[in-house]
């Protein structure tokens, strides 16, 4: 595809954190874990061998239950990623009267089901004991058991938007979104793309992928960054390919979620770094305590998400001291002792590449604190970047808009959000 040449000279600020997806994305991602988990493909931990058939049918049951928790978590999003973009262009106008680009990052909830990468294991062993004959697989009832499932997230996400005031287009959108994730056919088949080498492209996975490409391709402002986790087969192909990840595009940098399940410190994760640190790469990892899924969320009743630990920025330290051009996204958001805040002010403080962004504080009582605390010194000022977490940050906070979002930040740091939201970004970016 020819890309249109990028209008980036009327643009005078960034949203250097922001999340351009839709519910398409999550209802046929969630088809093929569904898919690839009946017929013993997804990996797992679980034994299945020797079970009863009721006994399955009762795991089945749970297996359900907990995808369409899973959707539920993300899908307050239903609008076309084009009009998502346009609304924070709208929003950002209206408040600083400016045309914003943005970062969005791309997400991969594929493997969150899966067993972790911890922080000794050297690779990912597969464990699929599920087994080929642990279910039947027979298409017309998948089909019909999936479209049950989807009824009710869709049902869900309209109950939750039911008080918006353009409830009636929403939900024409989620019907539509419906009967497409129903007679969507692609998660049946394996698709690697010839033009990815060996990347192993779930059908949501490629459809969200393919969406900020062509954005990009269609000349919007905008640097999507590239969700890699070490569990999806061929990631380290992706990483290492300039026609997918560059500073042309159509991906400008990777992004880590390590509280998904894989350890910064495991070797595959340090081998995705080095390859970053050798290309220049920017990365973004998830630097809060909590986010997707809450801290406090758990599928086993736990109460506590079991990854919370592995966004700790102190297990990025080998990589940083390599030189890893990196964003701690957050800034260690919500944590009263704010000790993860503190290491990454030590490392912006000691080491060049290293960068922060501001996103999701949707209230001024959390940004107070961090300005009295840490906004001090210059390096600290040329480098913590304006993020808003669009639209995370609508499921976070229900009041806040986006204007008013901007608005806090002008008001709150008046000397300094032109270069939290421009000149930094550029830096970071190296634009
Ligand atoms: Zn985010």
């Amino acid at each position: 595809m020819k890309q249109a040449k990028k209008q980036t000279n009327s643009i005078k600020g960034f949203d250097a954190h922001c999340h351009i997806f839709n519910l398409r994305y999550l209802l046929k991602e969630a088809k093929e874990i569904f898919f690839t988990w009946i017929i013993g493909d997804y990996p797992t931990a679980e034994k299945f061998a020797f079970k009863s058939d009721a006994e399955k049918q009762k795991i089945k049951e749970d297996f359900k239950t907990k995808l369409i928790h899973l959707v539920e978590l993300l899908s307050a999003t239903v609008r076309s990623e084009k009009r998502n973009f346009r609304f924070i262009q709208n929003q950002a106008n209206e408040a600083w009267k400016i045309k914003v680009g943005a970062i969005p990052l791309m997400m991969d909830i594929f493997y969150i089901f899966a067993p972790p990468i911890t922080e000794d294991d050297t690779d990912f062993f597969q464990t699929k004991s599920l087994g080929a004959n642990a279910f039947e697989f027979n298409e017309d009832d998948f089909e019909k058991e999936y479209a049950e499932l989807a009824k009710k997230i869709v049902a869900k996400v309209k109950s939750k938007a039911q008080k918006q005031h353009d409830f009636s287009d929403i939900e024409k959108e989620l019907d539509q979104h419906l009967i497409e994730a129903v007679e969507d056919s692609e998660y049946k088949y394996t698709t690697k793309s010839a033009e990815y080498g060996n990347l192993h492209l779930s059908s949501g996975f490629r459809f969200h992928m393919d969406r900020l490409r062509k954005m990009v391709h269609q000349g919007e402002p905008i640097y999507p960054f590239f969700a890699v986790d070490p569990r999806r087969e061929g990631i380290f192909d992706a990483i290492k390919n300039k026609n997918l990840i560059s500073e042309n595009g159509p991906f400008y940098g990777v992004k880590l979620y390590p509280r998904l399940g894989y350890h910064p410190l495991s070797k595959p994760v340090q081998d995705i770094l080095d390859i970053c640190i050798e290309r220049d790469l920017p990365v973004i990892t998830h630097c809060g305590m909590s986010g997707f899924p809450p801290k406090d969320f758990s599928f086993d009743g736990s109460g506590t998400w079991k990854y919370n630990d592995y966004g700790n920025p102190k297990h990025f330290l080998p990589a940083v001291k390599k030189g890893l051009r990196i964003d701690f996204a957050h800034l260690g958001s919500v944590d009263p002792s704010y000790k993860w805040a503190e290491t990454i002010i030590e490392y912006i403080n000691k080491y060049e590449n290293v960068y922060s962004d501001l996103s999701c504080y949707t209230k001024t009582s959390e940004l107070k604190p961090i300005i009295k605390k840490f906004w001090n010194t210059d390096k600290v000022k040329s480098r913590i970047m304006f993020g808003s977490d669009f639209d995370v940050m609508y499921f976070t906070d229900k009041k806040i808009t986006y204007e008013q979002y901007c608005r806090n930040f002008t008001d709150l740091f008046p000397n300094d959000i032109k270069k939290m939201r421009y000149d930094n970004v550029k830096a970071f970016l190296k634009i």
